[in-house]
């Protein structure tokens, strides 16, 4: 089985990189990514534990672009994680993570129900390499009392449009597509059903975007086979996996839930041995 989203404690993941290896070779998945929120920090020791373990592993990434106000994930592999400019965007992304979570802290205060959001800046803060996001805010909020489970806290506070969310500034999804082809990577446009921006697809294949995420957890088989039809149409490479965040995340997906067919995942690296003259 071939998995390419996954989440580490890196971000919201609630696997360390050595335990996720342990819980993929259990699932029987023979080649992983690790795709952490806006960092690259899990990527060494997890490419070191998928080694000794025997398994295939392929470096990536899921970084937050902006769209009319509407967070769009933009999944990254195969990139030079030492690259300068996307070193120093990811660092920027991280800071602005901080800041967001620091407004819902005043936000949820304010609404009634306040969480120890010092603790969590303090730890965030200790260890700038990691990304901070919702899942330790909702975390937070169920410690507190204020919500019975981690998908509570997001319906009443967190998710788009509910009382604690904090909209996001930052880069459009085309400027993380260059972003990740000049450090080398194939962009994939993540989860597309759970975006619901399709009209968004076409001009991003027209800006660069060589991938597209297929097999994911959110899609069912109707979804399957529309963004199927429309990669064929655009020429875009397709990716897959279980969107993994390690057990007790509130998430439903398990690991090996998803698979991406093994001729997809060539497709994926012939791509990328193909440098793209578009963003150079
Ligand atoms: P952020 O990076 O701060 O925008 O948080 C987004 C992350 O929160 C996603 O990647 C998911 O891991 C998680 N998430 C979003 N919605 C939910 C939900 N309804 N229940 C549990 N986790 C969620
Ligand atoms: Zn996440
Ligand atoms: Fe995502
Ligand atoms: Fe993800």
């Amino acid at each position: 089985m071939i998995d390419l989203h996954l989440h580490t404690t890196a971000s919201d993941g609630r696997s360390s990189p050595e335990s996720l290896v342990r819980e993929a070779l259990e699932a029987g998945i023979s080649t992983l990514a690790v795709t952490d929120h806006d960092t690259t920090a899990a990527l060494d020791s997890t490419a070191a534990a998928a080694e000794a373990a025997g398994l295939a592993f392929v470096r990536g990434i899921e970084i937050t672009a902006v769209h009319q106000g509407r967070d769009v994930h933009i999944l990254g592999y195969f990139l030079d994680a030492a690259d300068a400019a996307l070193e120093g965007f990811l660092t920027r992304q991280r800071e602005d993570r901080r800041r967001r979570v620091r407004e819902m802290g005043t936000r949820l205060a304010r609404l009634g129900a306040p969480i120890d959001i010092d603790g969590l800046l303090a730890r965030a803060t200790s260890a700038p390499e990691r990304a901070i996001g919702r899942p330790m805010v909702a975390s937070a909020l169920v410690d507190a009392g204020h919500a019975g489970d981690i998908a509570e806290a997001f319906d009443r506070f967190l998710a788009e449009g509910r009382p604690a969310f904090v909209e996001r500034a930052g880069a459009t999804p085309a400027d993380v597509i260059g972003l990740v082809a000049r450090a080398g990577g194939v962009a994939s446009l993540a989860h597309p059903a759970k975006l619901g921006l399709d009209a968004l697809i076409g001009p991003l294949a027209s800006a660069g975007l060589p991938a597209i995420e297929i097999f994911h957890p959110d899609h069912d088989d109707a979804d399957r086979a529309r963004y199927s039809e429309i990669a064929r149409r655009h020429d875009l490479v397709v990716t897959g996996g279980s969107d993994y965040h390690g057990p007790g995340s509130g998430r439903t997906s398990g690991l090996g839930r998803v698979s991406l067919p093994a001729h997809e995942f060539e497709r994926l690296v012939e791509r990328a041995r193909r440098p793209d003259r578009s963003h150079a």
